[in-house]
């Protein structure tokens, strides 16, 4: 069910128990800044999720309210992740779903990391 993106932060969702060490992940890269780990329900042979570990709700809440340092390091932290997979020759694809158009279900902000095979047109449905 897609949230709505201009509720408050929620601590209880699935990415806060996840960073709280309450629920367990695939991690695969985890700095000051962020955390990385595998999709529990991959949509592609790769399919990661990165998350910064502020309570953002959103990519917009996190634009508006982050500071710089936390948005250059998340930012830099997606790059990473893609760059030490080796996705960068290949190519891959990110996205981020915001609120009920964009099918967020989950309240708390993520960047899809989507590679290992061609991925086809940008949007599907
Ligand atoms: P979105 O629709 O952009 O909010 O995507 C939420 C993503 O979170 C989906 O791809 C889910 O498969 C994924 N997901 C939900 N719960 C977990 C979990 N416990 N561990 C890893 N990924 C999860």
């Amino acid at each position: 069910m897609p949230i709505d993106a201009t509720q408050p932060y929620d601590d209880s969702n699935v990415f806060a128990k996840i960073l709280r060490g309450e629920i367990p992940s695939r991690t695969v890269y985890e700095d000051d800044f962020a955390l990385a780990f595998h999709d529990i329900a991959p949509q592609a042979p790769t399919h990661i999720l990165v998350i910064p570990k502020g309570a953002y709700v959103s990519w917009d809440d996190f634009a508006a309210k982050a500071g710089d340092a936390e948005i250059a390091g998340f930012v830099r932290a997606v790059g990473h992740v893609a760059r030490a997979a080796g996705l960068v020759e290949p190519g891959y694809r990110l996205l981020a779903n915001i609120g009920g158009h964009g099918h967020q279900e989950v309240p708390h902000l993520h960047v899809h990391i989507f590679a290992g095979r061609p991925l086809g047109p940008m949007l599907a449905g």
